[in-house]
């Protein structure tokens, strides 16, 4: 894929980018391990003065990056302004906690003793230069999830950013550096999926966090299993959107539009597959469906526009395809299933909810990555947990009922990363974000995301036997 900003609601080529050669990338990874063999001794309240100044930085160009978002990419103004100010929010919460998630622990002092200890304690220290290869979706946002805790934590970054959104990953890279950081620190490769490889495999490369699909997280797992370095995978989701009778239907209906399109309907925790009861589905449908139906598709930098264009051609296609598929073998319409009419330039695609679906159909199995909902209607209990773990994936989910023992039995049986009850998923600094199954492995946000990419190292000291 070449590496270039493509305007998905024209389909114009605005600016291509030249890739990084062999010597860039050596260069950069020398920088890298230079960086690394110095940053790693800052300590905690440096790396917090300099997070701070690039959370400042941030929200100084929150209008002019998210711009750049949406130019690249397709999603609404509005929420890529709101995808700015989330980051500046992360960076500051990990400038302000980092100092505590990654305090020394001192495990229980009868236990040390056991240990033959006079002494032991925790401690966590930096792995080195973490490689982060990224997807376009949310630009900013899952490039900060990962770099916030990981500099706070004395790693530095190497950014792959996905090859359509080349201005905003040098964006990051500028934004650092303005920010202060030492030079290498964090820095942005312009390199297509085949270099991937090459630099994993890298010495001077400690580990590598993947967000994007299930293909990709599996290339790159594979090579960091055979070089034995430590991988987070993020990868997709058909996140259940489950709808039981003691529900607020009204609310239910309408974060479940939010929660199917958020983004142009390109985000992996997006809820996908909508489970009603049998009592509700009925009028959840019909409410779903006009809601859907009456959202705006159009020009992603216009104030009315609701939803804007798949961010790629081929995005668009993957979905006609999974959509015609579904209707193939017997999906029934409800509202959308085409390309809006009037819209000829660019890779719209209509707000769409297919109902009666079933297992042959690869929407019930696939993500769809756009502004496509399934409908499932459920006789009970039972029947809504089992349809809503038929997935091959697991990252997270969202239940809508106010019986706690219902809550219950979802927190127990869930097969996903998180239960969202009468909400939708959304990520939070302080909550750790990951799937199990084929949404991959490992948490991002919170302590546990600062700590995936760290040496968690036991200090232990003997006891002297004449005390
Ligand atoms: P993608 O095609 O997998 O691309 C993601 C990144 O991986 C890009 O930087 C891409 O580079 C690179 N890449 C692709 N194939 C690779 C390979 N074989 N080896 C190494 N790197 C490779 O995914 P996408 O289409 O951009 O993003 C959509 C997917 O991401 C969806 O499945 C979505 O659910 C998932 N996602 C997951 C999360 C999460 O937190 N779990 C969040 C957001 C998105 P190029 O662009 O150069 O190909």
């Amino acid at each position: 894929m070449p590496i270039a900003t493509v305007n998905p609601a024209t389909g114009e080529t605005l600016r291509t980018f030249e890739e990084l050669g062999a010597d860039g990338i050596e260069r950069r990874l020398a920088a890298a391990a230079a960086a690394f063999r110095r940053y790693r001794t800052t300590d905690l309240p440096e790396r917090a003065r300099l997070m701070s100044r690039a959370a400042d930085l941030l929200e100084e160009d929150q209008e002019a990056v998210a711009r750049t978002m949406t130019t690249e990419m397709g999603k609404p103004l509005a929420a890529a302004r709101a995808e700015a100010a989330k980051c500046v929010k992360a960076m500051r919460w990990y400038a302000g906690h980092a100092e505590i998630l990654l305090a020394d622990e001192e495990p229980n002092e009868t236990e040390v003793k056991d240990s033959g200890a006079a002494r032991a304690r925790v401690h966590y220290r930096p792995l080195g230069a973490v490689l982060a290869v990224m997807p376009w979706n949310f630009p900013l946002w899952q490039v900060i999830r990962f770099a916030a805790p990981a500099l706070m934590a004395g790693n530095v970054g190497l950014l792959k950013h996905a090859s359509n959104v080349p201005q905003t990953a040098l964006y990051l890279e500028d934004l650092f550096g303005r920010a202060g950081y030492p030079e290498g620190c964090f820095q942005t490769l312009l390199v297509g999926s085949r270099a991937v490889e090459g630099i994993l495999r890298d010495p001077r490369v400690a580990a590598a966090t993947l967000t994007g699909s299930e293909p990709a997280g599996r290339s790159v797992a594979a090579v960091a299993g055979d070089e034995i370095k430590k991988t987070v995978l993020e990868l997709g989701g058909s996140d259940p959107y489950v709808v039981l009778p003691s529900a607020d239907l009204d609310r239910a209906v309408r974060t479940a539009v939010t929660a199917r399109v958020q983004n142009n309907g390109q985000s992996c925790i997006a809820a996908k597959r909508f489970i009603v009861h049998a009592d509700v589905y009925d009028a959840f449908a019909e409410r779903f469906t006009a809601r859907m139906a009456a959202l705006t598709v159009g020009d992603p930098m216009a104030d009315t526009t609701d939803v804007g264009p798949l961010a790629s051609e081929q995005g668009r296609a993957d979905l006609e395809e999974l959509v015609d598929d579904a209707v193939r073998l017997g999906a029934t319409v409800l509202c959308g299933g085409g390309r809006p009419a009037g819209l000829t330039r660019g890779w719209f695609y209509e707000p769409t909810v297919l109902a009666w679906i079933t297992p042959e159909m690869r929407i019930h199995r696939e993500e769809a990555f756009g502004p496509v909902a399934t409908l499932y209607r459920v006789n009970g209990l039972d029947e809504a947990v089992e349809l809503a773990n038929d997935t091959p994936f697991g990252l997270s989910s969202n239940v809508w009922t106010r019986d706690p023992a219902e809550q219950e039995r979802f927190v127990r049986d869930i097969e996903a990363g998180g239960v969202f009850f009468n909400g939708m998923t959304a990520s939070h600094p302080a909550l750790p974000f990951g799937g199990v199954k084929r949404s991959g492995y490992g948490r991002e946000l919170s302590g546990h995301g600062i700590r995936e990419f760290c040496n968690v190292t036991t200090v232990w000291h003997g006891a002297d036997p004449d005390e």
